[in-house]
């Protein structure tokens, strides 16, 4: 770990002088800015801590948030406000759906203690971790293409339990590359590069194929094998014969559509829904079954969902994780069970690590449960171990 730097984006110039002051006084180097258009400019990869204050005037702050995201930044960033908690939690949120690191915010105004202090607690680092996701960011095209076609892409599975019975339902495949040089890599390096380069649709099929064909070696005890999700990239749905040729795939494997649970990324969804939600109905259509992931990330979410035809809502990790700490992330969980059940779906919700979610989760209704508290994704061969031992141990309702 290396010392990073500190970038402050601000209109007025006091408060980044004043931040400045502070973190250079502390041994931080600090630059500063007023004007966010400047951002592409500043942005390298020696800064790890961005100060941002959400009011400005031209570029606000949460469409500074929206750009660091499409720069994939992976500095943490600090959120400063005058105003109101509720827009903090709501631009935290935000940046969350877009993948940045947030690391806490300063409530303005504040006194130079309180911010020395602050910044003491928040010395930027500069993880080997983040600097190799910069690097990952650049596969090239070929590389990609290459890894498909050498089968470097594998899945993991993660179990899926009823909340009611305690039984595996379900289990979400989860693409991992096998490295050759850099190991076992997680797919926010590689996905966004493979629909960058349109090896998306490739990659989507292979790896749909090899779930296909793994699902069956989990079948227990003479039990049909529980119901693979598989996560397909909206790019991916552009194709009007996407439905067709996913359905001979089912069928070439022997697997039920009713088994197959398709995963779409809502915000995503809201972004291209060009041909989108004809192919989901024809997918729905031929009995597959459909899942709106990372539900309540993105926006006008409640006018469009009565329009997709799912089967299932998944809470997104985000709002489980804070449901105990703050009341908007417990209400948007409540409400999201509610709306889901009136819509005749079934709502799962994922990242639950802790029994007192799980039982908060059982309290207000909700069908399914994914998330470390069972097991995180595992190798096809340690699933199949997981799950024998889980049905060893008998299923506690
Ligand atoms: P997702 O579909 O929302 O998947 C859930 C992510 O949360 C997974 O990360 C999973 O490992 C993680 N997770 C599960 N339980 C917990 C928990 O209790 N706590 C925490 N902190 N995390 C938990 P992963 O595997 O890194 O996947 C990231 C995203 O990549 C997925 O998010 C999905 O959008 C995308 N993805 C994964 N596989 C594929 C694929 O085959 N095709 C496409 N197009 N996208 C994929
Ligand atoms: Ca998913
Ligand atoms: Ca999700």
């Amino acid at each position: 770990m290396t010392i990073g730097n500190i970038l402050v984006i601000d209109d007025d110039a006091d408060i980044g002088e004043l931040i400045a002051a502070a973190a250079e006084s502390i041994g931080i180097p600090c630059r500063t800015t007023t004007d966010a258009a400047n951002l592409a400019h500043l942005l390298d990869s020696d800064v790890s801590l961005i100060l941002l204050d959400l009011m400005m005037p031209g570029m606000d702050g949460v469409e500074v948030l929206r750009l660091l995201g499409k720069l994939e930044c992976r500095a943490s960033i600090v959120l400063m406000s005058g105003i109101n908690k509720r827009v903090i939690d709501t631009a935290e949120k935000l940046a969350g759906a877009l993948g940045l690191r947030i690391a806490g915010h300063l409530q303005k105004p504040f006194r130079l203690t309180d911010l020395e202090e602050f910044l003491r607690g928040h010395i930027p680092q500069r993880s080997t971790t983040a600097a190799k996701q910069e690097a990952q960011i650049e596969f090239a095209a070929n590389e990609l293409g290459e890894a498909i076609w050498k089968n470097e892409f594998v899945l993991y599975y993660q179990p899926q339990i009823d909340i009611r019975s305690g039984e595996v339902d379900g289990l979400e495949a989860l693409a991992r590359w096998h490295h050759p040089q850099r190991g076992l890599l997680f797919p926010d390096s590689f996905i966004g590069r493979l629909e960058m380069t349109g090896l998306i649709d490739d990659f989507g099929w292979r790896l749909a194929d090899r779930g296909l064909a793994e699902v069956r070696q989990f079948s227990m005890n003479g039990h049909p094998p529980p119901r693979v999700a598989l996560n397909v990239s909206v790019r991916s749905l552009r194709d009007l014969k996407f439905p067709d040729i996913f359905v001979s795939l089912a069928q070439k494997h022997s697997v039920p559509a009713t088994r197959i649970m398709v995963e779409i990324t809502e915000s995503r969804l809201m972004n291209d829904p060009s041909n989108a939600l004809d192919v989901l109905t024809r997918l729905r259509m031929k009995n597959i079954q459909l899942s709106i992931d990372d539900f309540g990330t993105g926006y006008a979410m409640m006018q469009h969902l009565v329009n997709i035809p799912a089967t299932e809502l998944k809470i997104d990790k985000l709002f489980v994780q804070k449901m105990h700490a703050n009341d908007s992330d417990r209400v948007m969980v409540e409400k999201t069970i509610e709306l889901g059940h009136e819509l005749g779906m079934i709502v799962t919700a994922e990242g639950v690590e802790t029994e007192a979610q799980l039982e908060f989760l059982r309290q207000k209704g909700c069908d399914r449960a994914q998330g470390f508290l069972f097991s995180r994704a595992l190798p096809p061969s340690e699933m199949t171990a997981w799950l024998s031992a889980y049905h060893a141990r008998g299923v506690q309702a």
